[in-house]
Parts: structure tokens; C-alpha cells; sequence
């Protein structure tokens, strides 16, 4: 059954309005690389749609009502935004799910070293990655620094122009035939992801006995040091309460003769958030309370007190039915139950240059509107939340009502491998979730790929859901 290519139901106004939107959407990835950032800039956009803090209504002991829109922060790494409905919470909510972290290198809490007169930054990487992709590119540095007085220092290097980048090496041709003989996990390995961020010894430029000619051992270290203390203000000791991050420096581009695709980093799953934040900042009175959840943690396991594992959404659902009518426990399980979900993560787009991983009958394609996957998971569907057939035709109808181009998929070939969303967590509050998403190229490479037009099909039926 194959599912017609949604650009080519577009008139020119459409197709006018999927470029503005993705246009804001490059934006949005250029600018939030970091699960902070992304958290940051969705609460500017929330605010800005009359949302108010969850936090701040509680401390006023201001109640709530019909028409309300509140807002809670996890830590500042995961956020729950509600559009109070009219019908009763207990009837359950509408929710939208979708995660905010992605792979990349995180920089080591001891991790600067001098080796001859360079110097790098030894790293860890974060979630699932073919580590010889992230060598000799262009790396910027995001996050945070936590001072022992309790004061944060935001970082980001290498996001300008005039900026520079740092990267991490890889080794010549000329040098690798050893290396090219490896299996591709261990091209390059973990340890060997350390990043270059300098190379001039201190006291370069001055003469012998000014002072700052440096008499330091590591001249190249004391360097660098020198001018993080001075641009940042933060010493060699404070990385131990950094959180940094080093990932593809630059914006995302536009992608393809055509300008049909979108190529740039994180898109898992920043994507599904953006398009999931984008419906509901979009939906106007509800009948049911819709949400929108974005989490952390989902390349680890969803693990930690700002992943889905967490009870930061049941304790802010537990506060909003405390601010609507007074907290009482069988009405939060009731609303948990009765609540239906899209549990959003990208999904794997047919590649030709792969083409034996696929099943083709069974794959996404670009450019042929929202995925939805009945169930993920791998080797005979395990760890997958297998979504029920009545739950399926239920969000069919939504999708058809309001004429969004949708198709069913799944991530591969039987037996070819796997992966896990969020979707099977908030299932084990005994409701309805079915896995939706944006199918990719590239997947979890530093650049991914994807197609304008199911971006806009995505927000689409995030909001033909919601309605
Ligand atoms: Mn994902
Ligand atoms: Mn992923």
C-alpha cells in the first residue's frame, strides 16, 4: 500500500507556508544544540503564548481554570506545558511527548591536557554515535560551568563567524593502513575522541623577562587556561561542575537542488520536539487538557531525575489538579489513565544507499507526511510499547479528519536491528500510546537529514490530535 508523496498535493501557497515554517524550525536547531538550550528557548516561545510558571502559581496559591496555560521547567533540562481544557482533568489529557537531548561529545570533569604543545579536552561520549564520524569537523562547545558559589557561566564557542572551532583529529591516509583493517567500531576509539582546542605556549609574542612571558611548565595549558579565566571567568578546577558539550558548530542548512530537505545536527529528536511545542502553542481551547512534554536523558535510557523515567510529569500533574479543584489521588490516576498519547521520535527514512536494511512495504519514506509506528523495539518486537489497534484507528480518524498525510512504519527489516522511544514509560500508567515521528536520514550522525514537507505534516498532526 503505497501512500501518495504529500508535495505533490501542495498548491503554491502551501508549499510558501512548509518553507516559513521550516525556516523557523532551522532556526530553532542552529540556535539550541543542548537540551538546556532547547529548554530555554521553548519557554521564551511559551511565555510569549501567555503561558505562566507552574512554580509561580503554586507559591501565590493562585488557582486554575478552563483556558489556563502553565508551564513547569525539570531542572532546566525538561519542561511540561498545559492548555487547561474544559472538560475535567479526570477524563484524561492529550499529550504530546518527544525528547530534547541528542548524541554528542561530552567534555570529561578532569578533562584538560597538554601533550607536547597542544592541547585537548579529553571527552565521553553521550548516546549511540559511529564514533569515526565526529573526527575532523568542525566542533563548537555549549553548556554550562557551576561555580562552588552557586553562580553559572553560560558557554558557547565556535557559533559565530569570527569565532573559532575546535575538532578532533583523525589520522592520515597515508598513516592508516593498520587502522583501516579495523572493524568499524574501533576505527577510532572512544579514547580517541579527545579535542584539540590549542596550540600556542603562553607568553608567545612577548620578549624574554616581560612579565606574562610565562614561566609555567604546560605553557600551551596555562594558555588556554588563562583565557577561560579571563573570557569565562571560570579556573581549571570548576569543569569538575561543568556540564559541556561539543557538537556540530555552525547553523543547520537547507538541503537538496530542490531546497526540499533540511540537513543539520540533532534533529532526533528536536524535530518532533519543535513540531510537537509548534501544535501546541498553536491550539486554542481545548476540550481535553492538552500537553506537551520535552525530556532528557532518551539516548541513555530515559534515566535521572530530568528523563521520562523520572516523576516530574505525575508530581506536575499531581500541582495542576491541586491548583484546579483541590489534590486527591484517585483523580490523578484517573487522568493518567485516560489520557491517549503520542510518544514522538524520529524514525529511519528509506535510504537507497542501504536499501537490504529496509522493508520497503514497511518503511518511511521522505516526503510522505508523519510516521507512525505501531510498535519499536527489536528482536520480536521487544521492549516496544505495541500500540492497540482501536488506539490506532482512533488517531487514523484524527489524521484523516483534517487531511494530513500519515504512513505506518517500521524501523527496519525484521531482525535488523532496533531501538527504544519513550512511549513504553508512560504506558505503565495504563494509557493509550502509539510512536509517531519524522522519518531521517543520517540518524545520530553529526548532520541528519530531513523532508520539509513531513516536518509540516508532523505539526499538522500534532495539532489535528490535539484538536
Ligand atoms: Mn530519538
Ligand atoms: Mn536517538
Amino acid at each position: 500500500m503505497i501512500r501518495e508523496n504529500a508535495w505533490t498535493k501542495c498548491d503554491k501557497k502551501k508549499i510558501n507556508k512548509v518553507m516559513e515554517f521550516c525556516e523557523e524550525y532551522r532556526q530553532f536547531i542552529s540556535q539550541c544544540k543542548t537540551e538546556r538550550e532547547c529548554a530555554e528557548r521553548s519557554i521564551e516561545l511559551a511565555k510569549e503564548c501567555g503561558y505562566v510558571d507552574l512554580y509561580d502559581v503554586i507559591r501565590k496559591k493562585q488557582t486554575l481554570k478552563a483556558g489556563d496555560k502553565v508551564y513547569a521547567s525539570n531542572m532546566g533540562k525538561a519542561l511540561v506545558l498545559f492548555n487547561i481544557g474544559t472538560e475535567p482533568i479526570e477524563n484524561g489529557m492529550k499529550i504530546l511527548g518527544a525528547h530534547i537531548d541528542s548524541p554528542r561529545l561530552d567534555i570529561k570533569q578532569n578533562p584538560l591536557y597538554q601533550d607536547e604543545e597542544l592541547v585537548l579536552l579529553d571527552t565521553h561520549y553521550y548516546g549511540g554515535i559511529k564514533k569515526y564520524q565526529w573526527t575532523a569537523i568542525p566542533l563548537a562547545l555549549h553548556g554550562v560551568v557551576v561555580l562552588t558559589s552557586g553562580k553559572k557561566i553560560n558557554v558557547v564557542i565556535g557559533e559565530d563567524m569570527d569565532d573559532p572551532v575546535v575538532g578532533v583529529s583523525d589520522l592520515l591516509i597515508h598513516l592508516a593502513a593498520e587502522q583501516m583493517d579495523r572493524k568499524a567500531s574501533k576505527v577510532v576509539e572512544g579514547e580517541a575522541l579527545d579535542i584539540l582546542v590549542g596550540s600556542m605556549p603562553m607568553g608567545s609574542g612577548k620578549k624574554k623577562g616581560d612579565k606574562e612571558a610565562g614561566d609555567e611548565k604546560e605553557k600551551s595549558k596555562a594558555y588556554i587556561l588563562k583565557l577561560l579565566q579571563k573570557k569565562y571567568g571560570f579556573a581549571e578546577e570548576d569543569f569538575m561542575s561543568a556540564e559541556l558539550e561539543a557538537v556540530p558548530a555552525g547553523p543547520a542548512r537547507n538541503m537538496g537542488i530542490d531546497n526540499s530537505m533540511i540537513m543539520g545536527y540533532g534533529q532526533d529528536d528536536r524535530v518532533c520536539a519543535y513540531t510537537s511545542l509548534a501544535a501546541m502553542l498553536a491550539t486554542e481551547n481545548p476540550e481535553k487538557t492538552t500537553v506537551c512534554l520535552l525530556v532528557d536523558k532518551e539516548e541513555i535510557g530515559s534515566v535521572g531525575a530530568t528523563g521520562m523515567h523520572s516523576r516530574f510529569f505525575e508530581n506536575m500533574v499531581a500541582e495542576l489538579i491541586d491548583r484546579l479543584e483541590g489534590y486527591n489521588d484517585l483523580t490523578l490516576r484517573r487522568a493518567m489513565t485516560n489520557s491517549v498519547m503520542l510518544s514522538s521520535d524520529v524514525n529511519a527514512a528509506y535510504d537507497p544507499n542501504y536499501s537490504s536494511v529496509y522493508e520497503k512495504k514497511n518503511s518511511s519514506f521522505f516526503g510522505r507526511g508523519i510516521v507512525f509506528n505501531k510498535f519499536t523495539g527489536s528482536r520480536g518486537k521487544s521492549g516496544s510499547n505495541d500500540a492497540n489497534a482501536e488506539y490506532v484507528a482512533y488517531v487514523r480518524a484524527a489524521m484523516e479528519m483534517e487531511g494530513v498525510a500519515y504512513q505506518m512504519a517500521e524501523l527496519g527489516k525484521v531482525d535488523a536491528g532496533g531501538g527504544g522511544t519513550i512511549a513504553y514509560i508512560l504506558a505503565n500508567y495504563g494509557m493509550n500510546v502509539m510512536d509517531c515521528g519524522v522519518a531521517v536520514q543520517n540518524m545520530h550522525a553529526p548532520y541528519e537529514v530531513t523532508s520539509k514537507i513531513d516536518i509540516y505534516e508532523t505539526m499538522r498532526g500534532y495539532m489535528a490530535f490535539l484538536k
